[in-house]
């Protein structure tokens, strides 16, 4: 059976290969996502290898012919990014899953589109190898660019991580790592301030990438002005944007009743949103938008968990495609962030999301560049590929048009990591890696779910392939064995 299910696997391979050589997918409305509109008219994309080759006005007489894609007047997209993954989260390595079911888990982003990832932690070794082997041919998943280890204080918070004690130990240690094939730093919750600091000046005096948590010892303005490139989930922000600031830092805060260490937890998290400055807000995302420090504010996670009872049957379609450890992690039994589900508890997770869709949507009008991730991984409900345009939906519920949401997981991502040559939009010379939607994501964001051919690399997915994949990575997962 195993091998029969491998050699299958390895057949609908070499005939996706077949089709990439050079073809044209005709009759297609383009979605220019840079300018956040349709070009007019219909128009053929020529592909060639992995590229497009040219984009031209549509010949209806072209249709029927050998090596045309009729694309039905549809919507192409250029190929989204998610910019905050864990497809190898050191959280979840307790639940001892495989590598193969990791490895399978990159072919879900490429079934719905997600032809990029960021990968913001795991092992390096594995990520240099799903690098090495999605280049070869041998497996199928997105681009990656990958952190490695988490870079976290003397006692880090989770498995893998490089726990750093010592400032002068900073330049040995980012240059092993960057030796080691990482493509950015990824900094941690628990990190000291000095450590955190000179992270900063050493990654920015090699023009290296340095992104991450804000860590607790540390305030978001002075994240950015140390030269962070891009801070993650809206980590302390809010304290920084509270009128009481100095009473919150200070402990001076009224607990009334409460007398447990989460009914504290509650109090003292709540007051940071009732004291919610608007106009101190403002000055801090001016700021951001000056030194151009990019967000990945990952609602649709902070969401998911607030909501998790209803999320849960809502995406019960979606779990079935997942390993059954993760299946397993993403339920309160097991998951560190579900762990308590008392109402008050609940309650404030839903005030912060409100209070996270309100700053997002400041953050973006005062011009702070902003990324779309899930932070699929250990956090419930994250779905790989899917999960983005869940992420999409949730910088539309923030006040982002579709197009201005677009952008967060296209063209934006290219940007940020100085790719914008080769990806981010649909022009000649650029990687051909786009999703075609049957309704137009510019009027609904939901549209994605339309999502009908896929091009990863100028290979073309039919919607049958898309199903196939999808069908092929279910079985794989319902024939693993898990106690
Ligand atoms: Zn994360």
């Amino acid at each position: 059976m195993r091998l029969l299910h491998l050699m299958l696997i390895i057949l609908s391979f070499e005939a996706l290969h077949a089709q990439s050589s050079s073809y044209i997918l005709a009759n297609v409305r383009v979605v220019d996502v840079k300018k956040g509109k349709l070009w007019k008219g219909l128009k053929d994309v020529h592909i060639k290898q992995d590229r497009i080759l040219r984009i031209d006005r549509h010949q209806a007489d072209l249709l029927g012919r050998e090596g045309v894609i009729d694309g039905k007047g549809h919507f192409l997209l250029p190929g989204l990014w998610d910019m905050h993954t864990h497809p190898d989260d050191p959280e979840v390595w307790r639940m001892r899953p495989t590598n193969t079911e990791k490895d399978k888990l990159l072919g879900l982003f490429i079934a719905y589109g997600v032809t990029g990832i960021r990968d913001m932690a795991g092992d390096l070794e594995l990520a240099n190898s799903w690098k090495n082997r999605i280049k070869a041919g041998e497996l199928l998943g997105p681009i990656i660019y990958a952190a490695g280890p988490l870079l976290d204080g003397p006692n880090p918070m989770w498995d893998g991580s490089v726990g750093i004690n010592n400032e002068e130990h900073v330049p040995i240690i980012v240059d092993s790592l960057i030796e080691a094939g990482i493509d950015f730093l990824k900094v941690y919750s628990l990190l000291p301030r000095d450590i955190y600091f000179a992270l900063n000046r050493y990654a920015n005096s090699i023009d290296f990438p340095i992104v991450g948590h804000v860590p607790m010892t540390v305030k978001p303005s002075e994240a950015a002005e140390a030269g962070i490139w891009c801070q993650e989930h809206l980590l302390e922000m809010l304290p920084e944007c509270s009128s009481r600031e100095e009473d919150y830092y200070a402990k001076r805060i009224d607990y009334g009743a409460a007398s447990s260490r989460l009914e504290q937890y509650i109090v003292r998290n709540q007051f940071l949103l009732d004291t919610y400055d608007p106009k101190k807000a403002q000055k801090l995302f001016k700021l951001f938008a000056k030194h151009q420090t990019w967000h990945t504010p990952t609602l649709s996670m902070w969401y998911k968990n607030a909501y998790y009872e209803v999320e849960w049957s809502k995406d019960e379609n979606y779990t079935q495609y997942l390993p059954k450890y993760l299946q397993k992690y993403w339920t309160p039994a097991v998951n560190d962030h579900l762990r308590n589900r008392m109402a008050s508890l609940v309650q404030l997770k839903k005030n912060q999301v409100d209070k996270y869709l309100e700053m997002t949507f400041a953050m973006h009008k005062a011009g702070v560049p902003l990324l779309a991730g899930t932070d699929v991984g250990a956090n419930p409900l994250c779905h790989p590929g899917i999960g983005i345009y869940n992420e999409l939906e949730m910088m539309v519920k923030a006040g982002l048009s579709p197009a201005e949401a677009l952008k967060t997981a296209t063209i934006n991502p290219a940007i940020f990591l100085r790719i914008d040559q080769e990806h981010g939009s649909l022009e000649t010379g650029k990687v051909a890696n786009m999703l075609l939607c049957a309704k137009n994501p510019l009027e609904d964001i939901k549209n994605l779910h339309t999502i009908r051919l896929v091009l990863n690399k100028g290979v073309l997915l039919t919607e049958q392939d898309r199903l196939h994949l999808l069908q092929d990575i279910k079985s794989y997962f319902d024939q693993v064995n898990y106690k």
